[in-house]
């Protein structure tokens, strides 16, 4: 199990998808969007560290220096699992860049690599930062169908070719993505600096003063000052967050040049937390998997939402079917009447018991 936003909500919402298609209800695709999720917060916080390991995949260009230089807008496309045989040979994963079309990525290096280029020819090498995004789409069977935006860092001090204005410009350019009241903030601080002075809060609570949309993530547990954690952060002591907080360990530096696994990250990370025992009272806000969870929650009561009206519109749908039977006569038992009926029965079984299922990760999600 490396990906983590997948896990729970992939089965549940092909679940769905499958109810909807049955009640022959169009444009379900389109109602039951899933919120766009962005990362922000100062450079180096570890923001493209956290959206890779909430995907499960490496592919993002991370390291000590501004290498997100251009937003990154990251569609991910969920296609079913394909059995491998002789007769198919397509791959189960793959990227596409918009900028590329009809070359197919299946290495997840290729992408990361095609990542620095593009963002070189669109800003230059020297560190030149630019609004123009760069736009991959990744199909997996182990992805939710959303989209996450990878975004630059808040640099204060301008460096190469940097304008003097620089901290103005990624401010606007971060604000268009989260003002959106669909978007989902991931709001990133690392442990090792003043959470009170978190560049991404604040950003967050110009677009979200209610702290509605807004989940804080503390990264770099590993690195405090010895002596101290996060506990008080996690808590919501020092700047209380309606969502609340999940602190992460993502991979180092070093880590990233001795390539180490997201698996690896994941073992380590845990390792962290089995070794710090100040932690244990607030278990259920640590790790990726964890923050995994959380985002799940808060789509599916984001679907949740949707519900209500979507089983409105298989009523309507139903109801036109009886008229359409009425005036037809005796119905055969496989009419659509009866057919919309069922579905509508299942699809409300299924809200009740939709959140329930996905916060209490053990039922069986297969026969959900
Ligand atoms: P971004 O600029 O906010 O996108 O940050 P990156 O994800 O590129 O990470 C910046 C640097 O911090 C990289 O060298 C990462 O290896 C490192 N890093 C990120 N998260 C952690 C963490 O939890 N612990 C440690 N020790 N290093 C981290
Ligand atoms: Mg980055």
């Amino acid at each position: 199990h490396q990906n983590t936003l997948g896990d729970g909500l992939v089965p549940l919402i092909n679940k769905l998808q499958d109810i909807f298609t049955q009640a022959g209800v169009d444009n379900v695709g389109g109602d039951l969007e899933l919120p766009q999720i962005a990362v922000v917060g100062s450079q180096s916080s570890g923001k493209s560290s956290v959206l890779e390991a909430l995907v499960g995949r490496d592919f993002l260009p991370r390291g000590p220096d501004i290498c997100t230089r251009r937003p990154l807008v990251l569609q991910l496309v969920h296609t079913p699992y394909q059995h491998a045989s002789h007769h198919n040979q397509a791959p189960m994963e793959w990227g596409e860049f918009l900028h590329r079309p009809g070359e197919i990525f299946t290495e997840f290096e290729a992408i990361r690599e095609e990542i620095e280029c593009e963002t070189n020819r669109g800003t230059g090498t020297n560190k030149g930062v630019s609004d123009k995004q760069i736009r991959l789409k990744i199909c997996s069977p182990h992805v939710l169908t959303m989209t996450l935006v990878d975004l630059p860092g808040i640099t204060r001090v301008p460096v190469g070719d940097q304008p003097a204005d620089i901290e103005k410009r990624i401010r606007d350019m971060i604000l268009s993505y989260i003002k959106r009241e669909s978007c989902l903030i991931l709001a990133v601080s690392p442990a090792n600096t003043d959470l009170a002075n978190s560049d991404a809060l604040t950003l967050s609570r110009l677009v979200d003063p209610d702290g509605k949309r807004t989940i804080g993530v503390v990264t770099k547990l590993d690195i405090m000052d010895r002596g101290t954690d996060a506990v008080a952060y996690l808590r919501g002591e020092v700047v209380p967050l309606r969502l609340g907080y999940i602190g992460v360990v993502n991979r180092c530096q070093q880590d990233i040049a001795q390539r180490r696994s997201i698996r690896e990250a994941r073992a380590s990370e845990a390792e962290f937390f089995r070794h710090h025992p100040a932690y244990a009272e607030v278990i259920d806000k640590c790790g990726t998997e964890a923050l995994g969870w959380t985002v799940s929650r808060i789509l599916a009561d984001h679907i949740a939402d949707l519900l209500p009206a979507l089983s409105d519109k298989i009523a309507t749908r139903r109801a036109e079917a009886q008229r359409e039977l009425k005036s037809l006569g005796e119905g055969r038992p496989e009419d659509p009447g009866r057919q919309s009926a069922m579905v509508l029965e299942k699809l409300h079984g299924y809200a009740a018991g939709f959140t329930k299922s996905v916060v209490g990760k053990s039922d069986d999600l297969s026969t959900a």
